[in-house]
């Protein structure tokens, strides 16, 4: 796309309005370094717009260093991009599914049924879950057999003070706040929170229906736009961390909660009409097809497990890779991303 602004926010904000925003979700609970600077150095390449990650500083400069490679790799392939992609950092309440991490309990019988059906690879044969791979998916607990159910799961607690200031200072310019949770007080004390840690940037809340009604996730959404205003984006996660198989019904839920913000808010107030929408939650190559196929609206489209598996054959450091699966990795971002955002 062309670049017409000049600040990074107002990039941000030509990309959400042109529904040309797509984004990597690494993983909130993903804070495997080798991984995130992969997936950002093949991603930046195929030319995606932002890449969501845990708030870690450590991670958040992996991240950068995988964009600057990717960036300097551009020149040398005579590949044109336009612009550097945003680095978000997500955040979640105890409860959501995004910030949680599994561990194993006394309960275990040792039958091994939860090590393949682990999508990270984080649980290891000596059973102790590796927590820096946890993504909180929960495919270990549905593997897990329902007489024993030896899987349980702690939030991954943060000092917010702490973290936020170095992570952005590593170079995250946005925070995403993931409100997967019934209670409606503590999730805008925490949002009112993040939002003054970015004053001038936009802010992102991640909502789903597993916890709220179509009624409740309205006023959600209007609550936090009463703290955020035009700063708000809102990631509809359909179905969260379920985009593991590539067809329509996976994405099913993901363009529906699109669909229900639309109707019941963006179409009816003016003052939504503009609110930047990313689908999420269950998205893969088919979200933007069956998005435009069923009318409904976006400005961007995120995409986690489906995005990492469809590179993940070739992964290796930007040192180590060969051009040949490089270019081969970048053209399976690259179709995703624009069959995501262009593709009829
Ligand atoms: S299956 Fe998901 S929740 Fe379980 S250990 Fe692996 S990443 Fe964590
Ligand atoms: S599936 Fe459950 S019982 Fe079996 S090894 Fe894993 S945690 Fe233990």
């Amino acid at each position: 796309m062309q670049v017409k602004n000049t600040t990074r926010i107002g990039l941000y904000k030509d990309l959400l309005a042109s529904s040309n925003y797509f984004k990597l979700v690494c993983g909130a609970g993903n804070e495997d370094k080798t991984e995130i600077e992969y997936l950002t150095y093949i991603y930046t390449l195929a030319g995606c717009s932002g890449f969501d990650v845990s708030a870690n500083p450590e991670i958040v400069l992996s991240a950068k260093k995988g964009i600057n490679e990717a960036l300097r790799k551009a020149k040398e392939l005579e590949i044109e991009l336009p612009f550097e992609p945003f680095i978000t950092i997500s955040i979640g309440l105890p409860g959501d599914h995004h910030v949680r991490k599994a561990f194993i309990s006394d309960n275990c019988v040792a039958c091994n049924l939860c090590i393949p059906a682990c999508p990270t690879n984080a649980i290891p044969n000596t059973l102790k879950i590796k927590p820096e791979l946890c993504i909180g998916c929960g495919d270990c607990e549905a593997a897990c057999p329902p007489a024993v159910q030896a899987i349980a799961y702690k939030h991954d607690t943060k000092e917010l003070n702490k973290i936020l200031p170095s992570c952005l200072e590593a170079g995250a310019e946005s925070i995403e706040l993931h409100a997967g949770v019934a209670d409606n007080e503590s999730t805008m004390k925490e949002w009112e929170n993040v939002s003054n840690y970015v004053p001038n940037g936009l802010i992102s809340m991640c909502l789903d229906r597993k916890h709220l009604s179509n009624d409740d996730l309205i006023f959600r959404i209007k609550s936090a736009m009463s703290i955020a205003g035009e700063r708000l984006i809102i990631q509809a996660d359909g179905i969260p961390m379920s985009g593991g198989n590539d067809n329509y019904n996976t994405t099913l839920q993901a363009v529906s909660i699109a669909d229900i913000i639309n109707k019941e808010l963006k179409q009816k107030i003016a003052a939504y009409k503009d609110l930047p929408l990313l689908i999420s939650g269950g998205t893969n190559s088919f979200t933007g097809s069956l998005a435009r196929q069923c009318g409904v609206a976006f400005n961007g489209i995120s995409i986690g497990r489906h995005a990492r598996k469809a590179i993940i054959k070739y992964k290796k450091s930007p040192s180590e890779i060969t051009n040949e699966n490089l270019l081969g990795a970048v053209a399976n971002a690259k179709i995703l991303i624009e069959k995501n955002l262009y593709c009829c």
